[in-house]
């Protein structure tokens, strides 16, 4: 499905005209208004909700950043932009070189503007395994940097910076507020116009392709607005519109898969966008359902129906579910004994039952005879010598499972709670600009945030912080390409 773009022609009148319209107040938007305001232009923003704030202000609010930022070296972590690159190539499929390079090379420049607009980074670092921590620190792991082979590919460090929230964070998605909360006021202050309940419904485009407007909806109306210098898609993802979620990410679409943000992450700007000619690429998506804290839990073995091991059990939780989604009837097992038991936070993954010895569990579960017995007799000999050949987990989770009661935890999509959003949309390039068929730039078109493709693609690479990381920095690539952009 596309929204038509209109052509620009003796019937269109415009109401209004501004440098560069921004569409959509989110992470991605917010940050390319302030860009073109900082040199000047005249910036609109339309946001369709009665508020900006999108998907991002359910977030966690982590930013995935290195490269040796200021609170990475205070707690000893000597990261480098190499290392940074090397695991973001090793870890995105089909990685975009240079968007990589550029993001790893301005990391700490993007830290430091990030802070110059008011969210803090404060300086300690939480060190233990977490779905989304609920202290004040500033630094924590986010992604599989620990994890094998990728720990052999790059150093591994903790890049995973998270907004402070004063008092620590009482609910999930505080961070998240607390971003869109301090960039919107930065919005206001910086002298951008912003207009809510503006549901923007088609881009306009003159004779040649060039995008030169919008036309948006409002309780009073429609509008017509010209752009001088720059359209900017930034209308977050679609994972809440079904018909485009069994398009693009089927799984998306699963009832068993809560989808989570924004109700308007409807992917209606990716929609724009290819009706003026841009094309998705990479489109994929985060479903995750961690079964870690407490952290005693990654020592368990996670194995599928037919009792085999499929993953590192330390991995990141968005890794370690998308192989639980690869598994036969997407089912699979933690396997705890007595020493490490422990009641999933987040994932709700049930209790099947407890038993004495791994035969009477491996029939119970239904698996073929013999193979969860060998799995675990395999996993334990090895784990006394403190060795994970088939996986190598890291050796803080190695340890025999050796004090019955032995329990099996239902990880299995439809038994504990999946939820998920998409990642990806249109084609850009490093400047943000949307790309047609060809690999051309559409000239005026810009898109950023969770409706275009940058480095974020798919739930097995996904390391939290690079959408927000990449919303941030590919709108302010946005911004300060419009704005110096020479006027239509
Ligand atoms: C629960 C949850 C937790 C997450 N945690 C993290 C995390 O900790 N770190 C991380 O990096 N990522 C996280 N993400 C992902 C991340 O929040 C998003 O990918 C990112 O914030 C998207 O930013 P955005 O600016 O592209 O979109 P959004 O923040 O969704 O903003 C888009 C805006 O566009 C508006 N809009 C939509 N259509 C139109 C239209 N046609 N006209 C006008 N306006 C329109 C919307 O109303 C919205 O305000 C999380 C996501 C969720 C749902």
């Amino acid at each position: 499905m596309t929204s038509e773009t209109i052509r620009l022609d003796n019937t269109v009148t415009f109401d209004d005209t501004a440098d560069f319209i921004v569409i959509g107040l989110g992470a991605a938007g917010a940050s390319a208004a302030l860009e073109a305001r900082a040199v000047g232009a005249d910036v609109l923003v339309l946001e369709r909700a009665s508020a900006g704030g999108g998907s991002t202000a359910y977030s966690g609010g982590f930013v995935y950043l290195g490269g040796g930022t200021r609170v990475q070296k205070l707690n000893g972590f000597d990261d480098t932009v190499e290392d940074m690159f090397n695991y973001l190539m090793a870890m995105t499929p089909n990685p975009d070189e240079e968007k990589i390079r550029l993001y790893c090379e301005k990391s700490l420049e993007h830290f430091d503007w990030l802070e110059r607009q008011g969210l803090v980074f404060n300086n300690g670092f939480y060190a233990e395994k977490h779905f989304e921590h609920s202290t004040e620190d500033g630094l924590s792991w986010t992604g599989n940097e620990k994890v094998w082979p990728f720990s052999e590919q790059a150093h591994p460090f903790p890049r995973g910076h998270k907004i402070t929230v004063a008092g620590g964070q009482q609910e999930l998605g505080m961070g998240g507020r607390k971003i869109m909360d301090t960039l919107i006021a930065r919005v206001e202050e910086s002298g951008a116009r912003i207009v809510t309940d503006a549901n923007v419904k088609n881009l306009i485009a003159d004779a040649a392709g060039r995008i030169v407007g919008v036309k948006y909806k409002t309780f009073e109306g429609d509008r017509h607005v010209a752009a001088a210098k720059g359209v900017l898609i930034s209308t977050g993802g679609f994972a809440m519109n079904k018909e485009m979620s069994e398009r693009y990410s089927p799984l998306l679409a699963d009832e068993r898969v809560h989808i989570v943000g924004s109700t308007y992450s409807d992917g209606s700007g990716i929609e724009l966008g290819l009706g003026a000619g841009g094309v998705t690429q990479d489109v994929g998506y985060l479903i995750t359902c961690p079964f870690y804290p407490p952290a005693s839990l990654l020592k368990g073995v996670l194995v599928n129906k037919e009792g085999k091991r499929f993953v590192a059990e330390d991995s990141y939780h968005g890794r370690t579910t998308g192989a639980c989604l690869l598994q036969p009837d997407r089912k699979a097992y933690l396997i705890l004994d007595n020493a490490i038991f422990g009641r999933p936070e987040f994932g709700g993954q049930q209790l099947v039952d407890a038993w004495d010895n791994f035969a009477d569990m491996e029939r119970d579960l239904g698996m073929p005879e013999g193979v969860l017995q060998k799995t675990l007799a395999d996993y334990n000999a090895n784990a006394e010598r403190h060795e994970d050949p088939d996986f190598h987990k890291y050796h803080d989770w190695i340890q025999p499972l050796a004090e019955p009661p032995f329990a099996a935890l239902d990880c299995s999509l439809g038994s504990s709670f999946y939820s998920g959003f998409s990642l990806g949309g249109l084609a850009t390039n490093a400047k943000a600009q949307v790309l047609d068929t060809t690999g051309k730039v559409i000239p005026g078109l810009y898109a950023a945030g969770a409706c275009a493709t940058n480095i974020a693609k798919d739930g097995m690479g996904y390391s939290s912080g690079t959408c927000i990381g990449e919303s941030t920095f590919f709108g302010r690539q946005a911004g300060i390409d419009a704005a110096a952009a020479q006027d239509y």
